[in-house]
């Protein structure tokens, strides 16, 4: 097999079949004409190949999935308009009414808001657990647990969870496993080595690692992903524009430049905040107790999180006094970009069940970016010099 460095530049193209264009074309079309009416009969019954409306499959899009599936080491992935189109579209899936769900002690806000939709609409049961053990992971499971839905590093408040024990349990109840591996990449985690069966991602972060790009990807099984494609992802309808699949191509050529880069700044960030006396705690992989990190992650990624002594307003009053870090949401920027996620991306979480993840009003999430690190820190302690 490849190396990723390699993967992430030349799989799932092959130039020669396109008039030998190096960059792969964007096929930037909503229809596509059949040969004939009787070919057009057998491309909607299964029998002919090729390509119908780009709802259903688009050739440029194509590529960044069959480019996705290697680099998540998968069979089949599926490109979606947005992570939560493609988080909706896999969990509408496995899912029936009055089915059970069990999740992560701490999920993204529009996440937490969709399956609180579904409790309400279909009557869902959702559970947050404490997955550190393998007595609360039994416990937790239920008759009709149709999914286990995790994330690690889990937003925002950093914390890891066992991806190999979660899988090796959840296939004795023959529960699937869906992993946000946004935080990480498959540069970083792969979850469907580790045992896992559906990887997810806000392509939206470091895939693409532009900020110009709202994106989804979900990655299984040949026989999981073709029902997805048929079902929830062709009549929900969150699908990929040909142009935006070819930005995520070309930002994935340097996935694995940037992930070192975003992992040294990360680190030497976390190390500074340390030491700061206006800073209660730093949160970041690795850090604490390594046993789970040494287990799945090659590296620490560019997110971290960190409490600043004191309240909601110290932490507007800190990020107000920055000057050309970014007070914006997302992550996996070029830019180092900083947010409140107790008013900001996790606003939407009743506050108990917030105080309950860990997220305090003192939290902040920082998404490290390629600036120089020395120049990224100075803004830092300059601001949190203020709240002296
Ligand atoms: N998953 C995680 C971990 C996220 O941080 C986000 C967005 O911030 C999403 C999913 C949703 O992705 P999108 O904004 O691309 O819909």
């Amino acid at each position: 097999m490849k190396k990723i460095e390699t993967m992430s530049i030349h799989d799932g193209y092959d130039a020669k079949q396109l008039l030998g264009s190096v960059s792969v074309p964007i096929f930037q079309t909503s229809t596509f004409e059949f040969q004939s009416a009787e070919h057009g009969e057998k491309s909607f019954s299964g029998e002919a190949d090729g390509h119908i409306y780009t709802r259903i499959g688009n050739p440029t899009v194509d590529v960044l999935e069959k480019r996705m599936a290697v680099l998540e080491g998968g069979e089949r992935a599926l490109a979606f308009g947005s992570g939560m189109g493609a988080i909706s579209a896999v969990l509408i899936a496995l899912t029936k009414a009055n089915e059970h769900i069990l999740c992560s002690n701490g999920l993204y806000g529009c996440t937490f808001g969709l399956l609180k939709m579904m409790e309400e609409k279909y009557g869902m049961d959702v559970q947050l657990t404490d997955f550190t053990s393998e007595e609360k992971i039994r416990h937790a499971i239920k008759e009709n647990t149709a999914v286990i839905y995790i994330e690690t590093p889990v937003n925002p408040t950093m914390q890891l969870i066992d991806l190999k024990k979660i899988s090796k349990i959840a296939k004795e109840y023959d529960i699937p496993v869906v992993v946000d591996n946004t935080f990480s990449t498959p540069y970083l985690q792969r979850p469907i080595e580790l045992g896992c069966d559906i990887v997810v991602h806000s392509a939206t972060k470091y895939l693409n690692g532009h900020g110009d790009v709202i994106a989804g990807i979900a990655i299984g099984t040949e026989e999981r992903m073709d029902e997805i494609a048929s079902t929830t992802r062709n009549n929900i309808g969150a699908v990929l524009a040909p142009f935006d699949a070819w930005l995520l191509l070309r930002g994935l050529k340097t996935l694995p430049l940037r992930m070192d880069r975003h992992c040294d700044n990360a680190k030497k960030i976390a190390a500074k905040l340390e030491t700061h006396p206006n800073v209660e705690a730093v949160y970041y992989p690795g850090l604490d107790d390594p046993t789970v990190y040494k287990k799945q992650m090659h590296r620490g990624g560019g997110v971290l999180a960190f409490d600043i002594k004191g309240d909601k307003y110290n932490a507007q009053q800190f990020l107000n006094a920055l000057t050309f870090v970014k007070v914006a949401v997302s992550l996996g920027d070029a830019e180092t970009l900083i947010e409140h996620p107790a008013t900001m991306t996790h606003a939407v979480i009743p506050e108990e069940e917030r105080t309950h993840m860990g997220i305090k009003d003192s939290l902040i999430r920082l998404s490290v970016g390629l600036e120089h690190w020395e120049d990224v820190w100075k803004d830092l302690e300059v601001a949190l010099d203020t709240l002296s």
